[in-house]
């Protein structure tokens, strides 16, 4: 049974970022194993605590969380970052970013996660319906091909950093309202990086990394709706000093189709129907996702009538019910008549009596108005 990560960090379910930054910050001071050497159980504490901050720091994975639970977060393949983590300092270095959890460090040292990348991608909805992949070209910061990211020049070597003994940190004791903490600084010589080039790399000027061009084929999933974003995690800009790669999002833009009108998952569409037409029961070519398609018009059709073509809308993106197609009728009133053609309708008007004119058994259009002015 897996703890509930609002009552690991002990904030309410309301809580705001800051609040949840906030909480997690005051528990990891606690649990710091430098300073907590009583509690035997202060590392799994804190690995419950920072898997629990994983979720409630990033909106999507929470409010997946919010909705179905950790069974949803692990269906929609999350996995915390520190279960496979070895010792202590590792959880805190990947977590902070190497940055000092007290606050005090200059957040230099250690492995530091590249930022993320944001691209647009556009869909038309037959494709959004369907699902898709579409190429995305983005600039990010990667690895320099040139020197394969030593920061050197081919061919020139490279050297154990003399400063740091090739740690690429600098360590320093010291004595804190906490009790003793080794304090762990970023060599100021390799930056870290525990070597040093004799010739920096031409292309990089030393620094191993330079923005480069990538293309990327990306799935998206039949269902998705206009404004949504896709994650591909490990696809943003390049970490440092063997940190992870940042994440890619894909913005899906849905262009709109004329033909429809997008409504969750179902799609409308309206159709004219001539006035006689309507009366006497017709058919009539419907658009759809699936090509044209002759649809029956029954003969009394009113003005706003609806025909729904059951599971004919969109997929549903995840879970959940696909959408219908509703085609509304929109019974046209003949104009600019010819002398004949008004004849008829004389003739055809004189005709009618109440049991024409009754509206069925479909509500009238009174109590539609009513209904929209609501
Ligand atoms: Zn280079
Ligand atoms: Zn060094």
């Amino acid at each position: 049974m897996k703890a509930d990560p609002y009552e690991v960090l002990g904030v309410s379910r309301q809580a705001s970022d800051q609040d949840i930054k906030k909480a997690f910050r005051k528990l990891a001071r606690e649990l710091h194993p430098d300073v907590n050497t009583e509690d035997p159980h202060a590392e799994e504490r804190f690995k419950e605590a920072a898997e629990a901050y994983e979720i409630l720091s990033d909106a999507e994975r929470r409010s997946v969380y919010d909705r179905y639970g950790h069974d949803g977060l692990s269906s929609s393949g999350f996995h915390s970052t520190f279960q496979g983590f070895g010792s202590f300092a590792d959880i805190f270095d990947a977590f902070f970013g190497g940055g000092d959890p007290f606050g005090s460090g200059r957040g230099r040292q250690g492995a530091v996660q590249g930022g993320d990348v944001a691209v647009q991608a556009e869909v038309n909805l037959l494709d959004a319906a369907r699902g898709t992949t579409v190429q995305v070209e983005y600039e990010r910061v990667g690895m320099c091909e040139a020197c394969k990211g030593n920061g050197a020049k081919p061919g020139t070597p490279i050297d154990t950093c003399g400063r740091c003994d090739g740690t690429g940190e600098l360590r320093t004791v010291a004595r804190t309202a906490f009790g003793q903490i080794v304090r762990r600084q970023v060599c100021d010589v390799c930056m870290g990086e525990g070597k040093t080039a004799r010739e920096p790399c031409e292309d990089c000027h030393g620094r191993g990394r330079k923005a480069v061009r990538t293309q990327l084929e990306v799935n998206v999933p039949a269902g998705i709706a206009d404004d949504q974003r896709i994650r591909l995690a490990g696809h943003g800009h390049a970490g440092e000093r063997g940190g992870p790669a940042g994440d890619l999002y894909v913005l899906v833009r849905v262009r709109p189709d004329e033909r429809f009108l997008r409504e969750g998952n179902d799609l409308i569409t309206v159709v004219d129907v001539p006035a006689p037409a309507a009366a006497l029961g017709t058919t009539v070519t419907v658009p759809t996702l699936d090509g044209d398609e002759e649809v029956e018009v029954e003969p009394g059709t009113q003005p706003g009538a609806v025909i729904t073509l059951k599971g004919r809308g969109m997929p549903a993106l995840r879970r959940g019910r696909g959408g219908d197609q509703i085609v509304v009728v929109n019974v046209v009133i003949p104009r600019n008549l010819s002398a004949e053609q008004r004849d008829l309708l004389e003739r055809l008007s004189g005709t009618l009596d109440a049991r024409n004119l009754e509206a069925a058994n479909d509500e009238g259009l009174f109590a539609k108005v009513k209904r929209a002015f609501r």
